[in-house]
């Protein structure tokens, strides 16, 4: 027997030799080190073949792929926990494959069925259990993605496509603890109409040179204002925004420029559960600055699901004015984030059905 096939997902006999052989790093950090396996899928001709675990290996990809010159991507980001051998878990998986269909549609790309990209963070998790870091705070850092694989230069939607899953074991993604944010007054991420919506490559990319800037002037993270007036918060490049008023949480409204996270989502209404009043509306960005001089406004949190929730210690401006908030976790952001991690590293109730046991593969 060469193969066996679990969750719809064929398990190559390579991928167990290579998982066999495997030993973890003993220093990981975040996104470094990756599991000996992957999941590998190919649509052509308007389906999807079979959904394979296979040993994770370099791919070969002509010079006219198309995602290298039209940059057709999308992604996904979630984490395994297995925090003091209690898992595996997941963490409401079906919301990123439910996000990951979203974002195929707005970039021209065919959906994955919701049963196959679980079935692939399932199978993929539950292989590779031995290897998900106990500590609170590590994961395995799990990322689908698919990319037009048509190989020809020819400016059309692509026919072919590629999907995959990797993982990495990983330590904390910010190992700072908090985190000084950098208002980015003058470039925008995402305008109305376009992208922004969209866990898609191009966004990141978009991102980068804002985020050198402010590495220069000593910030971690940028701060994104809307496109058209450059009045209103909305997010950083890969995390969610939150500011503390009192006992009540703050954070911008959705719109078409801002990502769902399911980590900004899952507080909401974690939040509401614990008593903590939560208010989405539009957030201009100089009330918020003069609300943190004043005192009014007392913590600002970033949160996704690498950063979990961390905390914002300055928001700066490029005149150079700074607005600290206090290098310690606040007790508000401090209250969430152990609630949160609680509730997906599994040392917490789960009374919202969000987490997902899975068994550990045997091999
Ligand atoms: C992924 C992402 C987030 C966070 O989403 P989670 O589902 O909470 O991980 C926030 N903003 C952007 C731009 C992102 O790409």
């Amino acid at each position: 027997m060469t193969s066996n096939t679990i969750n719809n997902v064929v398990v190559d006999h390579g991928a167990i030799e290579a998982l066999k052989s495997f030993s973890l790093p003993a220093d990981i950090s975040f996104g470094k080190a990756l599991t000996p396996v992957m999941i590998e899928a190919d649509y052509d001709n308007g389906k999807w073949g079979e959904f394979k675990l296979v040993p994770y290996r370099s791919l070969n990809i002509d010079p006219t792929c198309k995602v290298l010159h039209y940059g057709q991507e999308i992604f996904e980001g979630m984490k395994g926990y297995n925090t003091k051998g209690a898992g595996p878990f997941l963490f409401r998986p079906d919301q990123n494959a439910e996000r990951f269909n979203l974002s195929a549609l707005r970039m021209a790309m065919p959906e994955v069925p919701i049963n196959d990209f679980l079935g692939s963070v399932e199978t993929l998790t539950s292989y590779c259990a031995d290897f998900i870091p106990v500590n609170s705070g590590e994961s395995l850092y799990i990322r689908p993605f698919m990319y037009a694989s048509e190989s020809n230069l020819g400016i059309k939607p692509s026919e072919k496509f590629k999907f995959l899953v990797v993982a990495s074991p990983s330590a904390a993604y910010f190992s700072s603890g908090s985190v000084k944010v950098l208002v980015e007054e003058d470039a925008v991420r995402a305008c109305p109409g376009g992208v922004g919506a969209a866990k898609t490559g191009g966004n990141y990319a978009a991102s980068l040179l804002s985020m050198i800037e402010a590495k220069k002037k000593g910030f971690h993270q940028v701060l994104w204002l809307d496109a058209l007036k450059k009045e209103y918060i909305e997010e950083m490049s890969g995390m969610n925004f939150f500011a503390v008023y009192g006992g009540e949480i703050r954070t911008p409204s959705l719109t078409s420029t801002i990502l769902n996270g399911i980590t900004r989502k899952s507080i909401i209404e974690m939040a509401k559960h614990l008593g903590v009043k939560v208010v989405e509306q539009e957030m201009k960005i100089m009330d918020l600055l003069e609300d943190i001089k004043s005192g009014k406004c007392s913590e600002c949190f970033a949160c996704g699901t690498a950063v979990i929730i961390t905390p914002i210690d300055t928001l700066g401006l490029a005149n150079g004015e700074l607005f600290p908030l206090g290098q310690n976790y606040g007790p508000t952001t401090k209250k969430l984030r152990e609630a949160l991690l609680n509730l997906q590293e599994g040392t917490g109730e789960d009374p919202f059905g969000w987490r997902i046991k899975l068994e550990a593969a045997s091999y």
